[in-house]
């Protein structure tokens, strides 16, 4: 049946850590918001290497950033200046409205760790104990996958069998204000940290007030807001930042994901609060701010944070939510549709609970790279640059799926 080369398919059965299942298909090239595989066949990118390809495949600035970096010099450790990660911390301080300082590293996971360090530190040199210490997270949510932010992801299916977890983490229902109202009275909260839009939750986003009703708590109670960003953030929702929607100044925010457009970099932004609790020897990295991917992700900052890229995630979300009603209509497969700019997910309706994977492989049968967020929702994060043409096209091949996924 597979046209693929079955013996370089069998390099990933036989030799990878078996924590992924990949669709059975082998990409090789991609260009704007289409990939095409080892036998020529195309795709249309709905997901973007899960949010990270904002710009889409083979952007021309962006190409030029890494390899005239390339020829230059690849990496420094941070033991030595470079000029990328020091141009990229004052753009990114710049950007955001509200940090002071930057630390740079290669992935959300990191970002987010140094973020769970950073909460600590700063209760540590206000004179809390550890047990006063506690950071609260909410169901639903994804912070990454190293211990500390696997303990952070409030999502019991990521958790189970690495106990011993750290301590120091409470979990409540999202967007419930009041659950947190009584968490906050009984004391000892460091930190709340959220997801603005739950990205691998089910792509959720913040009811509207609740983040400001955490952020008065957390003044309140003298706590940090942590915003992480790594999904939702650079573009996605229609502004730079997601929390622009809420109109909240947060404490501290994590970037990653498309930060790189697709070469690896995260960033943790500290605020006032905190941007100097962290002190020489307190935290670091070998390749955090690696000139490469500093350079990469200047560019990639630039570009969209620009109107031209923000203007086109309101309009092919305006089409792409505009398409999926009409599909919706003929076959009747989604309970909701919901998200903010192009972070959109289709949730499946009750007879179609927990098919999210089977449509997957139907989507790629048709042409199109879907993702899922969970079993029961379908998640749309294209290219922030996604054409007209190619948004069409990606919904032709959806409807084709899901009517063949209908008929199966
Ligand atoms: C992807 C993701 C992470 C983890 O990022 P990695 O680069 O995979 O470590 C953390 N938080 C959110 C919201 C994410 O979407």
């Amino acid at each position: 049946m597979n046209v693929y080369d079955p013996l370089l398919l069998d390099l990933g059965r036989r030799y990878w850590l078996p924590v992924y299942k990949p669709r059975e298909l082998i990409l090789d090239e991609g260009k704007g918001a289409r990939v095409w595989d080892t036998q020529g066949r195309d795709y249309v990118d709905f997901g973007a290497g899960i949010a990270v390809n904002a710009l889409g495949h083979q952007d021309p600035d962006l190409l030029q950033a890494l390899t005239g970096q390339a020829r230059k010099l690849w990496h420094s450790s941070n033991v030595f200046y470079t000029e990328p990660p020091l141009r990229l911390a004052e753009e990114l301080v710049q950007a955001s409205g509200f940090a002071e300082r930057v630390f740079l590293c290669n992935s959300g996971a990191e970002a987010n760790e140094a973020a769970i360090k950073l909460v600590r530190k700063w209760a540590a040199s206000q004179g809390r104990p550890p047990e006063r210490r506690t950071i609260i997270t909410f169901a639903g949510s994804f912070h990454g996958r190293t211990l500390a932010t696997v303990t952070a992801t409030a999502q019991p299916k990521y958790q189970e069998g690495y106990e011993p977890l750290p301590a120091g983490f409470r979990y409540l229902a999202f967007n419930d204000a009041e659950a947190l109202e009584k968490a906050f009275a009984e004391g000892g909260i460091a930190a709340v940290m959220l997801e603005p839009v739950q990205g691998e939750g089910g792509v959720l986003p913040a009811a509207p007030g609740f983040l400001q009703r955490v952020r008065q708590l957390c003044d309140a109670h003298d706590a940090l807001l942590v915003l992480d960003e790594i999904q939702c953030g650079m573009g996605r929702t229609g502004s730079l930042f997601a929390h622009a929607h809420d109109q909240v100044r947060p404490d501290i925010v994590t970037l990653a994901k498309a930060l790189g457009c697709g070469f690896p970099i995260g960033a943790m932004l500290a605020g006032p609060k905190v941007a100097d609790v962290m002190q020489y020897g307190s935290h670091g990295t070998t390749f955090g701010g690696n000139p490469m991917a500093a350079a990469v992700a200047r560019v990639a900052l630039a570009k969209l944070a620009s109107p031209a890229v923000l203007s086109n995630v309101a309009r092919q979300a305006g089409a792409l939510r505009a398409g999926l009603d009409q599909i919706n209509q003929e076959l009747k497969l989604f309970a909701e549709v919901r998200g903010r700019g192009l972070m959109i997910g289709a949730v499946l309706d009750e007879p179609y609970k927990g098919r999210a994977a089977a449509i997957l492989d139907h989507a790629a049968a048709r042409g199109l790279l879907l993702l899922q967020a969970g079993p029961d929702v379908l998640r749309f994060v294209p290219p922030l640059t996604i054409s007209d043409d190619e948004l069409a096209a990606g919904l032709d091949r959806l409807r084709m799926a899901l009517s063949d996924f209908v008929a199966a």
